[in-house]
Formats: structure tokens, sequence, C-alpha cells
């Protein structure tokens, strides 16, 4: 179930003269990002959002929102399903869309895998490539603790300045030892353009060579979009991708290679919150930077800037606000995203096991370093693929106002509770392994 039909004018089922036809694209719901770009951007010339990490799964990551580097342009991967089927608890196949099924149609578009029904396949809307996507990396070393809180409030000025607009996406770690790495993430300028966005925040670091160091040259650089995912590009990139070491693997299973860590990763504590495009406001910035600092004394802190839809294109927030995702991603700029692990072992692996006493001393640490950003952010909200598994208040962190309709369209669709996951659409009528009702309270 992998297969990718590319439409240049889509309309749902049962939407004919309801719907204008749309470029689209059918993909089957075994597929991975990577196969997908490559069919969408490398072979047909066009943008379809999904996620960064090439190995994901496109049903889970619809279900769940979704966001890829350049969702500050694109908006949620949810937001441009137009179509899906569903195998529904009734065993029935359904087309959902606007116009057949709508309460389930909005309830996959960020509702949360597995607990709604089996997609096996959807449609998804694209767009016309931008003409470049490409980079801005670069780590600053503070050299005291005075010149890493003068960094950080450089550094979110220049964004609500420079960087708080479509073009920008990606992140921005704020490290424990007072050092900044910026992973950021641009589509549409050219490498000119790009660069003449970060020479004032240059010229401002070399004005003060004692107190800030550039750990390496700045990398600034872009490729004509069409190239992003193209498999025989990335190949010849060194150190850029891994390709998939199986006997008659096809040539175009390559994954990036930072995402070889992250199989085998134990995850010790995992963390994440909107952060409010509020605190970017000129006489708010100083509690960000304030919060910000007191959390890098804890644990590192990453803001992944293309994980909030604050400074999107209206087009896109209008389309996000019709999914089931909790409306806070509307107002912030970004996701904080607070998390460690530990790399290469198993649990139950001899020679491979986890160390436990560190993973909780580390989880604890995750915790004091995000109640310290908490302190300038009012409500905790963020979206369920990238969150804290043990969050209590999970309904009203993942959806807000939207669970009770996410609760009602799961009634109406699976009523005897058949799909359950953890902290899943309705899971809190069944034990935590899913098997037992919980007594009703
Ligand atoms: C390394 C890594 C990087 C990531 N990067 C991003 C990112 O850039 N952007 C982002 O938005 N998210 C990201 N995520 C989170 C990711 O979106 C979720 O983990 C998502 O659930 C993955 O989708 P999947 O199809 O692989 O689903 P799985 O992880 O296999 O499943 C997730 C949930 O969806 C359900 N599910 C899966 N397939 C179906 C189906 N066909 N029908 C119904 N339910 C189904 C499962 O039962 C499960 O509950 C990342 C995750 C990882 C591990």
């Amino acid at each position: 179930m992998e297969k990718v039909v590319i439409h240049d004018a889509f309309v749902g089922a049962g939407c004919a003269g309801k719907q204008a036809p749309v470029p689209a694209a059918t993909i089957d719901a075994g597929a991975i990002w990577m196969h997908v770009y490559d069919a969408v951007t490398t072979k047909a010339g066009r943008y379809v959002q999904g996620g960064g990490c090439a190995t994901v799964g496109v049903a889970g990551l619809i279900q769940s929102g979704g966001f890829g580097s350049h969702s500050k342009r694109y908006g949620l991967a949810a937001a441009s399903l137009i179509e899906a089927e569903v195998v529904t608890a009734d065993g029935k196949v359904l087309m959902v869309n606007a116009c057949s099924h709508p309460e389930l149609f909005w309830a996959l578009k960020g509702g949360g895998g597995g607990s709604l029904g089996v997609v096996t396949k959807v449609t998804l809307r694209t767009h016309d490539l931008p003409s470049t996507f490409g980079v801005a990396i670069m780590q600053i070393k503070a050299a005291s603790d005075a010149s890493y809180r003068r960094l950080i409030a450089r550094f979110i000025s220049f964004y609500a300045e420079s960087l708080f607009n479509p073009h920008w996406g990606e992140q921005v770690i704020f490290k424990t030892d007072n050092a900044l790495a910026i992973e950021m993430s641009f589509q549409g300028l050219d490498k000119q353009q790009a660069n003449a966005v970060w020479q004032p925040f240059l010229d401002w670091l070399a004005q003060s060579p004692t107190e800030y160091q550039l750990t390496a040259a700045p990398i600034i650089a872009g490729i004509p979009a069409r190239m992003l995912w193209d498999p025989k590009v990335l190949k010849t990139i060194p150190g850029a991708v891994k390709m998939d070491g199986r006997p008659g693997a096809p040539e175009e299973n390559i994954f990036w290679s930072g995402g070889e860590k992250e199989a085998g990763k134990f995850i010790s504590g995992y963390q994440s919150a909107w952060v409010p495009a509020s605190l970017l406001q000129a006489d708010q910035q100083a509690r960000l930077v304030e919060a910000l600092f007191a959390s890098t004394r804890h644990w590192e802190m990453a803001l992944h800037c293309n994980k909030g839809l604050a400074g999107a294109p209206d087009e896109a927030r209008q389309a996000a606000k019709d999914t089931a995702i909790n409306p806070l991603v509307l107002d912030a700029f970004a996701l904080a995203i607070c998390a460690g692990e530990q790399l290469r072992v198993h649990a139950g692996m001899p020679g491979h096991r986890p160390d436990l006493e560190r993973a909780r001393a580390d989880a604890n640490a995750i915790n004091d370093a995000m109640e310290a950003l908490m302190t300038a952010i009012p409500q905790r909200g963020s979206y369920v693929s990238e969150s804290n598994y043990f969050e209590r208040n999970w309904q009203q962190a993942f959806w807000g106002q939207n669970y009770l309709r996410l609760l009602a369209v799961k009634r109406k669709y699976d009523p005897e509770g058949l799909f359950f996951v953890h902290h899943g659409v309705g899971s809190e009528e069944w034990s935590s392994d899913g098997f037992v009702r919980a007594p009703m309270s």
C-alpha cells in the first residue's frame, strides 16, 4: 500500500459542483514521506506538506496534525487532506471528505491516529514549488551568562523583526553551555536574499568578538526546490543521507543520516509546549528571554519555529482552523521541545540496556527546564505527535476546545470502542491497556 497517484484537478467523491478542482496526490496509507516527496516533488515538480523525517508514515502524521520544515508557509499537513478512504469499526469502507461523512473527515484532520478507523488512502492538496529550499546553520558560543542572556535577547528580537514570516522554519536550540545553535530552513528566497536577512545579526555578533564566537563558519545555502528530495542528488552530498543496505533495496530507499540515531534511542523525557506569538511583542520579549535562559540552567530548549502557525499566510491559518488540532497552534510562533535520550540502547538487550538512574535524573531536569519556560506561557498546549507521554491533561493539551466534538465523532463511528490508543480520543473510558472499560466516574 505505497502507491502515489498525481492529479492535476481533483474533486472529492460526491463533491462535484460543490468544490473547485485542485491539484492533489492520492497516497496509499503505507507510504513513507521520502517516497511521497520523490513522487510529488522530484518526479512531478509539485509540493506536498508532510513531515521532516523521511521514514515517518503518511497516515499517522496526517491524523496527528503534521508539521514539516515549511509549514510556516504551507500550514498543517492535516489541513491539506481532501479525502480519505477509511475502514470503520463496523467493517465498512467509507470515502470520507467535506461532502461525505464531514464530521469524521474533520476528526481525521488532527484527531490523532488509531482512534477513529483504519485509514487506507489519503488525497492531499499539492502546491506550486517555490524556487529554492535552503538552510541557515550556525552555532554561537557566549563567553558568560550575561553575554548569553544578551545573545538570547538579540536573537529573539532578530527573529521577531526578520524571521517571523512564511519564509523561515525549523529550529533554534538554546543550549546549557551558553551556546545557541541555529538550524533554520527557508523557502522562496535565493541565497543572496537569505544572506541579506542574516547580515544584521552577524554584524551584531561581530561587534563583540570577545563575547561571542561562531564555532564554525555560518552556512547559508540553498538548492533548487525540485532537488531537495531527489535521491540521486542527495547521494552526492557527503554525509547527507544513508541508504537502505538490504540486498535488492530500491535505489530511492534513503533517509537523512541524522535519523540513524533515532533508531534505538531510549527517550528519558519529552515535553513540548506552544509558545504564543504575543511574547514576540517588544514589551514582552524580556519575559521570554528570561524564561528561556532559566530553562537552559536545567536542560537545553529547542524552539521549532515551523510548528506554530502565527506568522503563516491567512490561507494556511484558515485551513488549520478547520481541523481538530488545538487552536492554540494559531497563536503560537513556535513549539518548544525539551527532550533527552540515550542512544543505541534497547530495554532488555544485554550490553545495551539504558541507564535508568541517569534517565530519571534527566527526566527531572527536563521537567524543571519546561517549568522554567512555562513561567512565561499562560496555557499549556501541544500536538499529540511530539508531546509528553505522561501529559495529565492530554485532552485539553492536544485538542483544547475541539475535544468534545472529537469525542462525539468517536462515539458515532466507533461506539463499542474497538480502536484504542494511549491518550487517544475516548481512551479515558478504558483501562490503560484498552481491554477493560473504566468504571464510570
Ligand atoms: C524520528 C521521528 C521524526 C518525526 N518528525 C516529525 C515531523 O517532522 N513532523 C511531524 O508532524 N511529526 C513528526 N514525527 C511524529 C510523527 O508524525 C508521528 O510519530 C506519526 O504518528 C507517525 O506516523 P506513522 O504513519 O509512522 O504512524 P505510527 O507511528 O505507525 O502510528 C501512530 C499512530 O497512528 C496510528 N496509525 C498509523 N497508521 C494508521 C492508519 N493507516 N490508520 C489509522 N491509524 C493509523 C497508529 O495506530 C498509532 O496510534 C516524527 C516522529 C519520529 C519518530
